[in-house]
């Protein structure tokens, strides 16, 4: 194969990718690998599939940005695990040492961890503050009473890994020879099916045993693979009696996952923290925040319609930034809503779609105001009730499809008085910035209620 760390097309790229990601991160997973270019495709062949995710999940955007800026080209990239006949076994921890040996400085531990994902980086808002507070808390001290293990619980795309990430680089701030393990579940079990394969176990349990934070990414990939969870249940408590840490993400609650009962009991010691789906308020936060970090000239307008349409996940938002930077830059043209609504039209959520329950507004109204849900159909007239019933009854004029007798009718009241109320809400908008500006928000947190 061609040495392409001399290919001139190549050479100036990986440059790049290696400052980006630092020279230990580089030398670790790409000195190793072998890499051909042809566009579109770079073909990355690497010693085993494990070799071939770190890569993918940690570098592949940059590499992906780093091509584009170079070549102006979006690339796909092929992984492809070397096929000898003699395979050569190797993976991360028979690499390490070798790599780090020479300068002892290195913690071999460091480079598993994404130095972009830092608490610095992250937003915090109502949906996952708790979670953001728990990480930064069990960051700062070891084995922290009442947080071990710290289990934090969402969907897919809102901050799991980024907080792990961000646990290990803070405690390694602090400590770069703290001994800090982040890994996925899956990792996890290929590192102990394989370690039985070698007859190492002993080896195995030493290098868990050794550690101060343990951070398990997924772990429901440990879930359901009796032995491999019967060994996590050992280091855990291993680690837990030695008062380390433990940090564990999940895509359901630790009640939802169906462990044995002893680890479970366990898991459920600590705190899970649930990372909700970010408000508008806070996707709008995150756009901004990303156009920054990118560098990126796209106006808080189009920023805007795309966190109302995209409200799945915050790494959607991060996608649907990156493929309007891709397509502005190759196009030459500056990012404008039509070109948004164009590019995102597949992952855009339909107005239309957003069903809006009476009840959501209700509820928040009724938080605004302090009034509770029954007295919205009760029969009081006193004003402190009677004004609130009035702007919920505006709200789902405006933002449901049911007609006024509907309406009435989730208010005990008749369609006359809807129509009163919708006119004298209306009115006072019009006339007062400081209460359109409170529906507003109202009208936000209507939105943003748990879909
Ligand atoms: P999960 O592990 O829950 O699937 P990730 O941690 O991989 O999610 O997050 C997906 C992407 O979104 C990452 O690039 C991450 O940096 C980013 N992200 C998620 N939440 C936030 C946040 N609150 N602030 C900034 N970036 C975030
Ligand atoms: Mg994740």
């Amino acid at each position: 194969m061609e040495n392409f760390q001399e290919n001139p097309i190549l050479a100036p790229i990986l440059q790049e990718v290696e400052h980006i990601i630092g020279k230990d991160a580089y030398e670790l997973w790409f000195k190793t690998a072998q890499l051909s270019y042809e566009q579109p495709f770079l073909t990355i062949t690497i010693p085993n599939a494990v070799w071939g995710k770190t890569i993918q999940e940690r570098y592949q955007s940059v590499i992906k940005d780093t091509f584009l800026k170079h070549t102006g080209t979006e690339i796909q990239i092929i992984y492809q695990i070397i096929q000898t006949e003699n395979p050569v076994v190797m993976d991360a921890r028979q690499v390490v040492p070798s790599v780090a040996a020479p300068t002892v400085t290195v913690n071999p531990f460091a480079a598993r961890l994404n130095s972009e994902y830092t608490f610095e980086n992250f937003i915090e808002s109502p949906s996952n503050r708790f979670a953001y507070k728990s990480a930064q808390t069990v960051a700062q001290k070891l084995g922290v009473k009442g947080y071990n293990p710290l289990v934090i619980y969402s969907a897919p795309g809102l901050g799991k890994t980024h907080l792990l990430h961000a646990i290990g680089n803070q405690v390694l701030k602090e400590n770069p020879s703290a001994k800090v393990l982040y890994m996925t579940g899956e990792e996890f079990v290929s590192d102990y099916i394989e370690s039985l394969q070698t007859k190492s176990t002993n080896i195995f349990r030493q290098k868990y045993y050794s550690l101060d934070y343990l951070l398990v990414d997924d772990i429901q990939f440990v879930v359901g693979k009796s032995a491999s969870e019967q060994e996590f249940f050992y280091i855990f408590n291993k680690l837990f009696g030695n008062q380390k840490q433990i940090v564990l993400s999940s895509d359901r609650t630790p009640q939802q996952l169906e462990i044995d009962e002893r680890l479970s009991s366990r898991l459920l010691s600590g705190v899970p923290v649930e990372i909700k789906r970010p408000n508008l308020e806070t996707r709008i936060a995150i756009l901004r925040q990303k156009r920054d970090l990118m560098n990126f000239t796209i106006g808080d307008d189009v920023l805007v319609f795309i966190a109302e349409g995209i409200q799945s996940s915050v790494r959607e938002l991060e996608g649907s930034l990156n493929q309007i930077r891709a397509y502005c830059k190759t196009n030459n043209v500056v990012p404008t809503i039509p070109i948004a609504k164009e590019l995102l039209a597949d992952r855009l959520v339909n107005e239309e779609d957003i069903i809006i329950n009476v009840n959501n507004i209700k509820k928040i109204v009724g938080k605004h105001f302090a009034v509770k849900m029954e007295d919205f159909n009760s029969k009081k007239k006193n004003q402190s009730i009677a004004w609130p019933r009035q702007i919920a009854m505006f709200l789902t004029t405006e933002m449901t499809d049911l007609s006024l007798p509907e309406i009435g009718r989730e208010f005990n009241r008749d369609h006359s008085t809807v129509v009163h109320a919708r006119d004298l809400v209306r009115d006072k908008i019009n006339t007062d910035p400081f209460f359109a500006a409170e529906i507003n928000r109202m009208i936000l947190d209507i939105k943003a209620v748990d879909k």
